[in-house]
């Protein structure tokens, strides 16, 4: 189904309108590639001379996650990035609490064993967000240098497994 049936779809369930906004909103984010946030989005969308508010954008974008159009990065300053799932495999995300990057990564492995855990609590999973906080290799790095300029020694931080697989998960933005 094409996305935009599918939004529509969505809001006449939940009895909303398909309005102009919701269709250039939707229309700016079928546009995006990788992790992008209101901020982007607002920009784009004025650039592209579409008179959208703020306001109007921190409403649609919950209806856009719960109608699985979008996906919902949590970020560690209370922001949130977002990212088309459309033509996309489901993925879970690593985020750097110092300069943001966003990894993702698959694992069938956490994957099932989610799902194990859920069968052993009889709760039927209709979906999930498993997100990692951490440290990317470079600011990881940082810290290592960090800690052997306040402590004058060689106490260093463990050193980080690297992200395995992981794509880095880009800012799409000017
Ligand atoms: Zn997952
Ligand atoms: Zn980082
Ligand atoms: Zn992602």
């Amino acid at each position: 189904m094409p996305a935009i049936e599918r939004f529509a779809k969505y809001l006449s369930e939940n009895r909303l309108k398909m309005t102009r906004e919701r269709r250039a909103i939707l229309a700016d984010v079928l546009s995006v590639r990788g992790h992008f946030d209101v901020d982007d989005l607002l920009a784009r969308l004025r650039r592209s001379g579409h008179h959208v508010s703020r306001a109007t954008l921190y409403r649609t974008l919950p209806r856009l996650v719960e109608s699985g159009l979008i996906h919902k990065v949590e970020m560690v300053d209370g922001q949130a990035r977002y990212e088309l799932m459309i033509g996309r495999h489901h993925h879970d995300h690593m985020v750097c609490l110092r300069c943001g990057t966003i990894l993702e990564f698959e694992s069938p492995e956490v994957e099932r064993i989610q799902e194990d855990v859920c069968r052993r609590k009889k709760f039927v999973m209709t979906g999930h967000t498993h997100q990692i906080r951490g440290y990317c290799v470079s600011c990881a790095g940082d810290d290592r240098a960090r800690a052997l300029d306040s402590r004058g020694s060689n106490v260093a931080g463990r050193s980080r497994a690297g992200a395995g697989g992981a794509r880095a998960g880009g800012r799409t933005g000017p």
